[in-house]
């Protein structure tokens, strides 16, 4: 890749910059942290688009966040101009919920689906749990989805799985049945689950091979950040995108380079990974993923980054250190040449409360040397930890931001509204119903909800369809009034719901339903809250348009189901972020706090139970020590309240393996304050307690707000005088291949229509679209 621009490859180490230039079908980049392994994959991005090695729309770019999707796009546009739009970057749930709208009816879909989110999937599983009474036996519905969970990133159906488990173990044969109704119920609702997104694509792929060969035949370059957190879905993917596409779904015309055969080579794949920063294996992700590449992908090339660029020495050491004593890893060490720095700085509260106040203290005087506040984080491994951290910030006045921890989308107010939206974009989901049913209070109470349930069950149809009909179901006059009247206000927003705006359509049914209005006008101060939540949803749905002016309904409520918490970080506010280690991966501030550092804590009580819990404890405690750039602190208590109750904590395991000589320890300004490294540490902690949920585990569910797809800018550019007749094939940065049906109009009002293969029909206007003639 002679042609890379040398500004490309500026202050890169030699191994950074052969994992930009490097040309081959598949390369794997694995080095620990800070090493520059999500810098170097952008800068491959725009080495791959300087060179005209790719056009845009052949990339496509996978990040574990909304937030580092945006943030890399960015970066390749700043490093290459305009010449970035068009691409794929995203994360895996984007880029599939993309493909599977507009394949839906291959799937026998609609294309309105809707996502369920962890809540609405629990609501779902509760009800089938209670129908079947298989709540006596003991099934909760924490329980079943994440079983379920599990099946679906391990791309096991429900009829495969039927198959394989002993149905004469009535524990087995229930939950095969709750699967089955959930899997039903979904269908039914039109509605797919997180897992579903990317499992359903992969199924797609497999069973429709030319839809398949449309995105091998677009995306020629598949790029993954942080690959040690896929799962087996996610690998299944992958390896689907990056199949060599057939000669009998080659279309005649192309100008791709064929192989021997008349088909085309699979697209080339570069992964970026860290084995000892894989995290999510509650979630499935495989970690094998990662060590078999070179198996999985022959003829692979491997490249080793070993220099760190975030960190002083001190915290490199401390992270080598604790991270050495998981075995069956590969040893790498991490150096860098920015010197030893600063101490970690330990210390050791005798409260959760005191612990806070160290944090406070400390940041204040970093503020008072004149170090920003955006430049700081906390790391806690649960979210209850961040209450007393809360308190003492508001004190003292330390402005700060929690992300994924305000919840907004999943506040009831908030739900209902959006269940509105939902039900207008996709009338087949009953659970969305059943949820505004009585929202505002209108006197449908349970048994006429469960008379019209009946009688959709009867006919046959989706609970929205008896709306109309409710004339026939022999209810009080008042009450059927009442449901014909939702139905109206659902139809009437129905018939403009592909072409209105979100935030006309969400204001309509506010007005009508009085929903709004019943809670400002309630005289509750709480209502009166609750009634400015939906106001501030009004204002999003209006930023939403701005920012994206053709989006419709279904693309504002894919942004909302896809947001998670990471997405919300945004780092220019002035305040300090809390956040749990797993939100924290991938960033990287100048001072850390790790607290809690404590047995039952971290690592967490449940982790005991997890074949390989506490190595894996381990790689979280490394993930939060190599995020600091220049000064780490490291925080306890010896007692912490949790549930109402007050426990002795010791400290964690992990804080041995750290060297002495890197810490120093500060003591508590009360009594109490102990000095960990003494006799303390090597006392067992208390034995490892079990009932606590999941949970309490994972960092909060993928949730809400949104990446707004890409709004379709154009170049600045003049096509006047291409010449394009019906049957030339056309490349749109947006939109991809496709082939001209015909050309209208005159000068510069010339109008192409194209059949894309697969953004489908699209009326161009010549002179300006972002296209080029193949
Ligand atoms: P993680 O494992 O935490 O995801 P990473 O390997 O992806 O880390 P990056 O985030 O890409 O690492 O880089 C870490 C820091 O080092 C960033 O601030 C980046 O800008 C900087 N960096 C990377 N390479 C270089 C380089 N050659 N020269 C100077 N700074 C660099
Ligand atoms: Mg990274």
């Amino acid at each position: 890749a002679g042609g890379i621009d040398n500004a490309l490859l500026d202050g890169l180490n030699p191994q950074q910059r052969e994992a930009v230039t490097y040309r081959g079908q598949s390369l794997l980049i694995v080095a620990g942290a800070g090493s520059g392994k999500t810098s170097v994959l952008t800068r491959r991005i725009a080495g791959l688009l300087q060179t005209r090695e790719a056009w845009p729309s052949q990339i496509l770019a996978i990040t574990f966040t909304n937030k580092a999707a945006a943030e890399m796009r960015e970066r390749v546009k700043s490093l290459v101009g305009d010449a970035a739009e068009g691409m794929w970057i995203s994360t895996f749930h984007s880029a599939c919920t993309r493909i599977l709208r507009r394949q839906a009816e291959s799937m026998g879909m609609k294309q309105s689906f809707t996502i369920y989110d962890t809540a609405d999937q629990r609501a779902l599983l509760k009800r089938i749990i209670k129908e079947l009474g298989a709540d006596t036996v003991g099934f909760t519905p924490g329980g079943a989805s994440s079983r379920i969970s599990k099946l679906k990133n391990e791309l096991t159906d429900i009829d495969a799985f039927a198959r394989s488990v002993n149905m004469d173990d009535p524990k087995e044969a229930g939950f095969v049945e709750i699967f089955k109704r959930y899997t039903s119920a979904l269908r039914r609702a039109n509605a797919l689950d997180f897992d579903d997104i990317i499992a359903e694509t992969v199924y797609l792929f497999r069973a429709f091979p030319d839809v398949a060969a449309l995105y091998q035949r677009r995306f020629r370059h598949v790029l993954v950040d942080e690959y040690q957190d896929t799962n087996h879905a996610q690998y299944a993917l992958i390896r689907e995108f990056v199949r060599a596409v057939a000669p009998h779904n080659v279309p005649a015309d192309t100008r791709m380079q064929l192989d021997p055969s008349g088909g085309i080579p699979g697209a080339s794949l570069t992964v970026v990974g860290d084995s000892d920063q894989s995290i999510y294996a509650f979630r499935g992700a495989d970690i094998r993923n990662i060590t078999e590449f070179e198996r999985d992908f022959p003829n692979s090339k491997v490249i080793l980054l070993e220099q760190n660029y975030r960190s002083t020495q001190n915290i490199l050491d401390a992270a080598n250190a604790v991270i050495s004593n998981n075995f069956d890893r590969k040893a790498k060490n991490l150096f860098t040449v920015v010197g030893a720095g600063e101490k970690i700085i330990g210390f050791t509260g005798y409260s959760g409360h005191d612990e806070a106040q160290f944090v406070a203290d400390e940041i204040e005087s970093l503020r008072s040397a004149g170090g920003s506040l955006n430049d700081v984080a906390i790391f806690v491994r649960t979210n209850s930890q961040t209450r007393p951290l809360e308190e003492i910030f508001i004190r003292s006045a330390i402005p700060y931001r929690i992300p994924g921890g305000t919840k907004f989308y999943e506040r009831a107010e908030i739900k209902d509204a959006m269940a509105y939206l939902i039900q207008v974009a996709n009338p087949d989901d009953d659970l969305a119903l059943r949820r505004i049913m009585n929202v505002p209070k209108r006197g449908i109470g349970p048994a006429t909800e469960a008379a019209m349930q009946a009688h959709a069950n009867r006919i046959g149809t989706p609970l929205r369809e008896v709306l109309a009909d409710a004339g026939q179901l022999g209810l009080g006059p008042k009450v059927t009034a009442a449901i014909v009247e939702l139905g109206t206000i659902l139809d009437d927003a129905g018939r403009v719901a592909t072409t209105a705006a979100p935030h006309d359509i969400l204001t309509d049914i506010l007005n009508r339903t009085g929903y709004h209005k019943a809670l400002k006008s309630s005289g509750d101060a709480q209502d009166e809250a609750r009634a400015e939540n939906l106001e501030e949803l009004v204002s999003q749905t209006k930023e939403f348009t701005t920012v994206n002016p053709e989006g419709s309904l279904i693309d504002f409520l894919t942004g909302v189901a896809l947001f998670a918490a990471a997405d919300e970080i945004d780092d220019e506010d002035g305040s300090v972020s809390i956040m749990t280690l797993h939100t924290a991966k991938g960033l990287e501030y100048d001072a850390v706090f790790l607290t809690g550092v404590e047995e039952d804590l971290l690592p967490h009580r449940m982790s005991a139970n997890e074949p390989g819990g506490l190595q894996e404890e381990r790689r979280l405690f490394y993930v939060g020590i190599t995020r600091a750039r220049k000064r780490l602190y490291i925080s306890l208590a010896t007692s912490r309240a949790s549930f109402g109750e007050v426990n002795v904590a010791m400290p964690s395991r992990y804080l041995q393996e750290i060297p002495a000589d890197l810490i120093e320890w500060k003591q508590s300004g009360g009594s109490g304050g102990f000095r960990p490294g003494g006799r303390a540490l090597n006392a067992r902690g208390p034995a490892m307690r079990s009932g606590y949920s999941r949970d309490e585990l994972p960092p909060a569910p993928p949730r809400v707000k949104t990446e707004w797809t890409s709004a379709v800018t154009g170049l600045v550019r003049d096509n006047g005088d291409m010449t394009l007749e019906a049957g030339d094939r056309i490349r749109h940065t947006d939109f991809g291949e496709g082939r001209v049906t015909a050309v209208t109009g005159e000068g510069t009002k010339r109008v192409a229509e194209v059949q894309f293969d697969i953004a489908g029909r699209k009326r161009l206007l010549i002179k300006i679209a972002p296209i080029e003639k193949l």
